[in-house]
């Protein structure tokens, strides 16, 4: 029987550092890696530029169908690119408000399933690390390893806060309270794919971690799981 490359699933809520230490991961592992929620990012930026409402489902299920993207990798997907219909739109689907507008159109069931096997394409050799929400639970319920990690809600937000500063963009911390709490409880709440863990998922809670700290964490659990030292490139 043909073995499927190992995945790793890193799930939780907005704001918990899933992308830092799943970029990390993946870049000492030297494995693939998957920003799930870029896809989500994209198909509601793309709904925005094609006049489509946030909530129409038929039509978002057909544009998540044939939506035109492309992440261009320069080194196993790590820091990739992301092209929506031939624009590099890497840093446009990175603010608060599009990650809000990605929440609203990843609750329907047909707009799920349709970028569902260009999640599972990412699954490659020698492996993947695939960070989002459903990971553990739905995309890739067979994974070697299930991390759910979890922060308190100021915490996910000041991380958020630093980031998006960082990035040069203008945002006020209490604003980003409000939204982050807001982003969680809907996709705490959905009918379809929630986040929550999955029953054999690792929980571990970063609040008070710095992303060394939580490596480390990340670090036993492979060896323990997977049975093979990461080794810190
Ligand atoms: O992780 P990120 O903040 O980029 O995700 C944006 C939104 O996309 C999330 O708030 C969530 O609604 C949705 N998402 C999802 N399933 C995933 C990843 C993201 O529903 N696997």
């Amino acid at each position: 029987m043909n073995k499927l490359p190992p995945v790793i699933a890193i799930d939780g809520p907005s704001g918990v550092g899933k992308g830092t230490i799943g970029r990390l991961l993946a870049q000492n592992l030297n494995w693939h890696f998957l920003d799930s929620g870029a896809l989500y990012r994209v198909l509601s930026l793309a709904a925005q530029q094609h006049d489509v409402a946030l909530d129409n489902e038929q039509a978002l299920e057909v544009l998540a169908a044939h939506l035109d993207v492309q992440f261009k990798t320069e080194k196993m997907g790590v820091r990739a690119r992301v092209i929506l219909e031939g624009v590099d739109v890497t840093d446009v689907i990175r603010t608060e408000l599009q990650g809000t507008a990605a929440s609203k159109v990843s609750q329907f069931l047909g707009v799920r399933n349709a970028l569902l096997n260009r999640q599972k394409d990412f699954r490659q050799a020698p492996g993947l690390v695939a960070e989002g929400r459903d990971m553990g639970t739905v995309v890739f319920p067979d994974a070697e390893l299930k991390l759910f990690l979890i922060a308190s809600a100021e915490e996910r937000a000041e991380r958020r806060y630093r980031q998006l500063k960082e990035k040069g963009l203008n945002v006020k911390l209490a604003d980003l309270v409000i939204e982050i709490a807001e982003r969680d409880l809907r996709d705490q709440s959905r009918a379809v794919a929630p986040l929550k863990p999955a029953a054999d998922s690792v929980l571990l809670d970063t609040t008070g971690l710095n992303i060394d700290e939580v490596m480390i964490r990340v670090k036993a659990e492979v060896e323990r799981k997977l049975g093979f030292e990461v080794v810190s490139l």
